[in-house]
């Protein structure tokens, strides 16, 4: 019979840690925390196959699902000494919790005190002999099973759960205090609380609350797989790439209470700082309350260290589970406890999230502490993380002379400024406009996801920093400052009011997620202590302990790696930004992007526009001078790594002088008349110019064109040389379909080479190979490496030509082949690994068919995505290319690649 129900509890479990695919992250760990020995309530747990079942089967279970359910509840029963639905004794009452692979913080739904009624709530009342907490457990029970499971929800047309509108309610009406906090509420309120949500749920729903603790259970097992595909977990899991076949798996747990009196709470904490990185206890608590009034942000919690102060027994028992679990899961672990009348319980445990400031720290502290060796080290920062840790820093001038309306608590590192917005529809509407948006809300909570995505940064008056908006904040590499209590915010008069000073919705506002402080208005920012460190040699930052993790880390990547990393660089500032950040050579140099500023374009303008060879070579010969100061300047900063450069390739419509006025301004400064030019644009437009006369089109028509760049690239060579400093081009030839194009090319390019040598008296060594960009040179590859040295795949065209999808245009209908998941991710951005990956492989494998060791690199967009990285390294390629702030990151997915290769 399959087995669908794994039971934990009492030091035994049916699965383990290494069980996540069937059992969740959150399942799994409950097991293997029976396993070593840590006390955690017992439970079982349902598998994610049963979610599997759930949705190819019209949300129906397997026969024997109930069956085993009931058998693990038996278990349970046994190992606790209480019986679900006992309407005599301390009944069972229990947890039931989503618990997918990759944990998706407050994504999914939960319940808690499930088996109560009227009949067992006095039960309680007697076991435990305090009525005031068995009848705040039924009231949130009700609470919580109406929202989740019943669908007694906020209308949209509402402002508030409608829930908190009667708790609201009776306090105004008792205590003429709607603010008042809960804790406050006596026997008699809650009593009358239950019969009041009771009614609401009859007059929301039609139907009559459930008393019977098995239907309730089958009701909140339905939820939490229903829950799986709520909107918010889809989102979540679209930003996070994880697919939807994995499902979740459901988790029904003992209850403990962290709610029964003074001696009792619930904590969430990490073995070291999530936002830092640091190695001390850090977490939050709260007295007489259940976990969810700790991440649900409601009630702003202490820190875990105030513990030791008011139950030292408790906190020294969690100091040591905070060794045991790093110890043993060997990796900070973020992890949730009750305390349940003085006695310790863990509730979950999971590799915390982190920011990527803290991912570089722990990674590197770990392998010092001997925890972890150093390959795993490398492992440990997700590469794209590293983009937090060159995030900017507020300019310390412009914060200086700025004015501190509030603090509250760093959730998630870095300066954002923005205009304030006090809904996530408003921000989403504001960001798509252009605007730089902050989030302003009193508490977040998962429906404001959108919304976060959208800002800069967030910014909340309650909550804390285990607060699910703080985590998914953190996350996603967003600035948030939480729990900023001073802040007095109006959602109806979209207004945020501290002290006498009121600001509107759209005002600017600037946060500091490292510090916790809000400032009125917009702040400069400045770049990190890495890149003050590694670009501008500033010694102070060089100094910092995020500037040593960070080169701890790379110096780790360089001894890892297969792949290089080069860099899309087009000047000689970018190049030496690249090469500080361990570029190992110019992977893709875009020569039209040279004539980008001041009188350079003109000139460019000059050399299209052309009607004659004479008046071309005349506009060539001004460009030649431009190109070779660049490339010498390039070399230089170089020192003898390589440079491919490609020759040119202009999209016409990027250059032209479209509008009566650039023309005018042209016509004026080649002193011709405007109508001459007006009529040569007019003449030369495309209706596709993507597709157009670009690329090796333009040096075939022109082949004057490729000699003068040519002539740059090895006049600049042969100075370079001369000065001491070896120089290595690798003329590269764009948009190659065919073989006889290349040749002609090279033929310009080695005619030219030949002459310079001769005129300079140098001898140069230089490659000559071509981009791999169009579906017909991936498929030719093998004619075309028969000249070719090397190939670098221009991953933008070759996805632009392979799904007939124009790169410039794919933006408005994209997000809907997202949201349908036609694509999972944006294929302009990550490689579409079927398709235009497929040709990929296709033009390696014909190109090692006639030159077995032709060069391969990559130098799309692509080069500094994490996952096409490591689909490269997979294919084999030779090297990456990305600009040069993505260098760091690309050169840690490569190192990381190379060690998943390996194992
Ligand atoms: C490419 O097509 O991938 C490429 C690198 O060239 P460009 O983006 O300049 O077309
Ligand atoms: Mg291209």
């Amino acid at each position: 019979m399959a087995k669908y129900v794994y039971s934990f509890g009492g030091k035994t479990a049916d699965g383990n840690g290494k069980m996540k695919e069937l059992l969740g992250g959150k399942g799994a760990n409950l097991a293997e925390m029976c396993l070593i020995g840590l006390p955690v309530p017992a439970g079982f747990t349902i598998s994610t196959e049963v979610c599997t079942y759930f949705y190819d089967n019209k949300k129906t279970y397997p026969a024997e699902l109930q069956k085993q359910i009931e058998t693990a509840v038996a278990k349970v029963e046994k190992i606790i000494g209480t019986k679900f639905g006992d309407t005599k004794k301390m009944p069972l009452l229990v947890a039931v919790r989503s618990g997918a692979r990759d944990s998706m913080p407050g994504m999914m739904d939960t319940i808690l005190n499930l088996g109560l009624n009227d009949q067992t709530v006095l039960a309680l009342v007697a076991a435990t002999n305090n009525e005031r907490f068995a009848w705040d457990c039924y009231r949130r029970f009700i609470q919580m099973y109406g929202d989740v499971v019943l669908g007694v929800q906020k209308a949209p047309d509402e402002d508030h759960e409608p829930f908190e509108v009667v708790i609201e309610g009776l306090k105004t009406e008792r205590y003429q205090n709607a603010e008042m906090e809960d804790t406050k509420l006596n026997v008699a309120d809650l009593k009358e609380l239950v019969a009041r949500f009771k009614k609401l749920v009859k007059s929301r729903t039609g139907k009559v609350f459930p008393e019977n603790p098995w239907d309730q259970l089958k009701g909140a097992v339905g939820a939490v797989f229903g829950s799986w595909m709520n909107d918010r977990a889809k989102v979540y899991r679209r930003k996070y790439g994880i697919p939807d076949e994995w499902g979740t798996a459901v988790n029904v747990q003992a209850m403990v209470f962290g709610n029964t009196g003074e001696s009792s709470g619930s904590g969430v904490a990490f073995t070291r700082d999530p936002a830092t990185g640091e190695k001390v206890f850090y977490g939050e608590f709260l007295m007489n309350a259940q976990g969810e009034d700790v991440v649900a942000g409601v009630r702003t919690p202490d820190p875990v260290a105030k513990l030791n102060g008011i139950m030292p027994h408790a906190y020294k028992e969690l100091e040591g589970v905070r060794k045991t679990l790093e110890s043993h899961f060997k990796d900070m672990q973020d992890f949730e406890f009750t305390i349940q009348d003085g006695k310790l319980f863990m509730l979950q445990t999971r590799n915390g999230k982190r920011t990527g400031v803290a991912a570089v720290r722990i990674a590197c502290e770990m392998v010092k502490e001997k925890l972890i060796d150093w390959k795993t080290g490398v492992t440990r920062v997700p590469a794209d993380q590293l983009e937090q840790v060159l995030a900017p820093i507020f300019d310390r001038a412009a914060v200086k002379s700025a004015k501190v309306i509030a603090t509250g608590l760093p959730a998630g590192p870095g300066a954002a400024s923005g205009k304030i917005y006090f809904n996530a529809d408003r921000s989403v509407e504001a960001n798509a406009k252009g605007e730089k948006v902050l989030l302003v809300r009193v508490e977040t909570s998962p429906e404001d996801l959108r919304g976060m995505i959208a800002a800069e940064g967030i910014l909340t008056a309650r909550g804390g920093v285990s607060s699910h908006a703080a985590l998914v904040a953190r996350q996603m590499g967003k600035v948030c400052v939480c729990g900023a209590a001073a802040l007095q915010i109006d959602y109806h008069k979209k207004t945020l009011t501290v002290g006498d000073k009121t600001y509107k919705e759209g005002d600017f506002l600037s946060i500091d997620g490292t510090a916790g402080t809000v400032y009125a208005g917009e702040l400069k920012t400045a770049p990190s202590e890495i890149i003050q460190g590694l670009l501008h040699g500033e010694k102070s930052a060089q100094e910092s302990s995020t500037y040593k993790n960070f080169v701890q880390l790379m110096d780790w990547c360089k001894k890892s790696t297969r792949m290089t990393v080069r860099t899309n660089a087009d000047n000689p500032e970018q190049t030496a930004n690249a090469v500080s950040f361990g570029a190992s050579g110019i992977g893709l140099c875009r020569t039209e992007h040279m004539f980008f500023e001041g009188d350079r374009i003109d000139a460019m303008r000059e050399m299209i526009l052309a009607e004659t060879l004479e008046d071309r070579q005349k506009a060539l010969a001004k460009l030649l001078p431009y190109q070779r100061e660049d490339f010498l300047g390039m070399f230089k900063e170089l020192k003898g790594l390589p440079a491919t450069i490609r020759f040119l390739d202009p999209p016409l419509h990027e250059f032209l002088p479209n509008d009566k006025e650039s023309q005018a301004a042209l016509a004026k400064k080649l002193g011709v008349p405007v109508e001459k030019i007006a009529s040569r644009v007019h003449s030369l437009h495309e209706f596709n110019p993507m597709l157009g006369h670009r690329g090796c089109r333009l040096g075939i028509s022109y082949p004057e064109i490729s000699a003068m760049q040519a002539r740059a690239v090895f006049e600049a060579a042969a100075e370079c040389q001369k000065a001491g400093v070896k120089a290595k081009p690798e003329i590269m030839i764009p948009l190659v379909g065919f073989k006889k194009e290349l040749d002609l090319q090279v033929a310009v390019v080695h005619e030219v080479a030949a002459q310079v040598q001769k005129e300079k008296k140098v001898k140069l060594s230089y490659l000559v190979g071509t981009m791999i960009e169009v579906p017909r040179g991936a498929l030719t590859a093998d004619e075309i490496a028969e000249t070719a040295e090397f190939f670098s795949f221009g991953t933008n065209d070759l996805t632009q030509t392979t799904l007939g999808m124009s790169r410039d245009d794919s933006g408005s209908f994209l997000p809907h082949y997202a949201e349908s998941e036609i694509v999972k991710k944006n294929p302009f951005a990550t490689i579409d690994q079927k398709g235009a990956g497929e040709l990929m492989r296709i033009a390696i494998e014909k190109g090692r068919s006639t030159r077995e060791n032709i060069k391969l690199g990559i130098c799309g967009e692509h080069g500094g995505d994490p996952d096409s990285v490591k689909f490269c390294d997979k294919l084999g390629l030779d090297y990456v290319s990305c600009s040069p702030f993505r260098v760091p990151i690309a050169r840690l997915a490569a190192a990381q690649a190379a060690i998943a290769a390996a194992k």
